[in-house]
């Protein structure tokens, strides 16, 4: 089984998406990476989830990756006594630590670091955005505000303080142990909300202990300022637009989403785009024409993968919505202009002798009649630069380690397929035709490039490019050993 494009499909898991018949539709519609939500849902959810995602890969033969998204320091206001309270523009509130129930006049803000990090000026938006206050005046344990927005503030709505810079853990204690539960279980990758600077990332890099990549959402006005220090020490990346359309202008999201995407492919990190592409199909089984123009855009741009929320985990057309995205992924890719962008945009930068050598394949690609790029990887780290150069031929990661495949399957165009481990050269020409023939990316007549390093099995060796046939007995009569 293969897919007819190369941009990667993430589909949320939830209410609508739990069982196995359901999760498998989802699949065989084109999702290539579950993603499980630890802001909802029990841990026996998620390891039920779990087993039925790494059920579907072994009956498919398939590498799927799982990415355990954490729910990050998520601020809440506290509790009303006599429910939600109509806020309206002029009015005058106030946020303290009293843990008393809230009324018209006042509610509990249980988090102390947010009253020592404001200042008079600064904005609180409750409930995603929709009601605003300005600080008038505050202290250690109160803010003074004043609405600039109305609205109903209800209990435990969200809170976002978007301008300043919050002396929070990256990670809550229940991140902890979300994050010791998601390695355990086996996941591939964690994503880390509300991310705010490098050394958020590299906390939870240590926790990990490589276990699972790690994946920052950029959902936060200072990490959008810290970008750079992110990414460097991310594995890859996403665009988070739902809380960064909170915390920012929505106008702003834009291009900041074609930024940071431009930024990924150059250091050859996956990114995603997330929230709201197809968010009227939650309840309806077409999307709005808009929709599928952000969902296109995000492909245009040179994304690697585009994301499903609750369209996949609570919608009631989860499987169309992944139909949806695959047809209009298969119909931008196909575009001449497609190819035109993304090769303009090409990252020229060339350092290393994998650099030169996956440059190489796919000018061989370009040249003459290849049909697929085979790349043999241990940390997957030549396919994602294979990916980089975004090659017009599919690239199928060969690898004897199942972790770096799941991985990698995140990363635009890449098809994994597990092997054995190499023991001579003929055997990793010939394991890469037959890989290429079984998943119908070529027949026996055609040719194929295939990277690789010596001493086989070894990370950061690439050192060989062969552009060979897909016919054995050809490589058997020519090949060394
Ligand atoms: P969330 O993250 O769905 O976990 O909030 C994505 C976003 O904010 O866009
Ligand atoms: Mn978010």
């Amino acid at each position: 089984m293969r897919r007819l494009r190369n941009v990667k499909i993430v589909a949320t898991l939830g209410p609508s998406s739990s069982d196995y018949e359901s999760i498998k539709a989802l699949f065989v519609a084109g999702a290539d990476v579950f993603r499980l939500n630890m802001s909802h849902g029990s841990h026996d959810e998620h390891r039920e989830r779990h087993a039925i995602i790494r059920r579907i890969e072994a009956e498919f033969e398939r590498p799927i990756a799982i990415l355990a998204d954490l729910q990050g320091p998520k601020l809440r206001v506290g509790t009303f006594a006599d429910g939600p309270v109509d806020l309206e523009v002029g009015d005058a509130f106030r946020f303290d630590l009293d843990p008393t129930p809230g009324d018209a006049k006042r509610a509990c803000l249980p988090h102390p670091e947010i009253f020592a990090a404001l200042e008079s000026g600064s904005e609180l938006l409750v409930n995603d955005g929709k009601i605003r206050l300005t600080v008038d005046e505050c202290g250690k344990d109160f803010a003074n505000c004043t609405v600039t927005v109305g609205g109903a503030i209800s209990d435990r709505k969200g809170v976002n303080v978007p301008d300043v810079v919050l002396p929070l853990a990256a990670l809550s204690e229940k991140d902890r142990k979300d994050l010791e539960f998601a390695c355990e279980m086996g996941v591939d990758w964690l994503a880390l909300s509300f991310v705010q600077r490098a050394e958020d990332v590299l906390d939870a890099r240590n926790l990990a202990k490589g276990r699972a990549a790690v994946l920052s959402k950029i959902e936060k006005p200072s990490a959008v300022r810290s970008f750079d220090e992110i990414l460097a020490v991310s594995d890859g990346i996403m665009v988070a637009r739902g809380d960064l359309g909170v915390e920012l202008p929505v106008q702003a999201v834009p291009p900041i989403q074609k930024q940071l995407i431009r930024k990924c492919r150059a250091a050859a990190k996956p990114v995603i785009v997330a929230t709201q592409m197809l968010e009227s199909m939650i309840e309806s089984p077409m999307p709005t024409r808009a929709e599928v123009s952000d969902v296109a855009a995000a492909i245009y741009e040179g994304t690697d993968a585009v994301m499903l929320s609750a369209e996949s985990a609570a919608g009631q057309f989860p499987v169309e919505a992944v139909e949806t995205m695959d047809k209009v992924a298969i119909s931008v890719e196909s575009d001449p202009t497609y190819r035109e962008v993304i090769e303009a945009s090409r990252y020229a930068k060339r350092e290393t002798v994998a650099d030169g050598i996956v440059a190489a394949a796919r000018e061989i690609a370009e040249t003459t009649d290849i049909s697929a790029i085979c790349a043999y990887t241990q940390s997957g780290k030549t396919v994602v630069l294979t990916a980089r150069e975004r090659p017009r031929v599919p690239i199928i990661a060969l690898s004897q380690l199942e972790s770096t495949l799941r991985r990698i399957t995140l990363t635009w165009g890449v098809h994994a397929v597990r092997c054995g481990e190499l023991t001579r050269f003929k055997e990793c020409v010939v394991n890469a035709a037959r890989a290429a023939r079984d998943y119908g990316f070529a027949d026996e007549t055609q040719q194929i490039v295939v990277t690789a390093g010596v001493p086989f099995n070894t990370q950061g060796t690439t050192n060989i490019l062969r552009v060979a046939p897909c016919d054995e007995r050809l490589i058997y009569s020519t090949d060394p050993e």
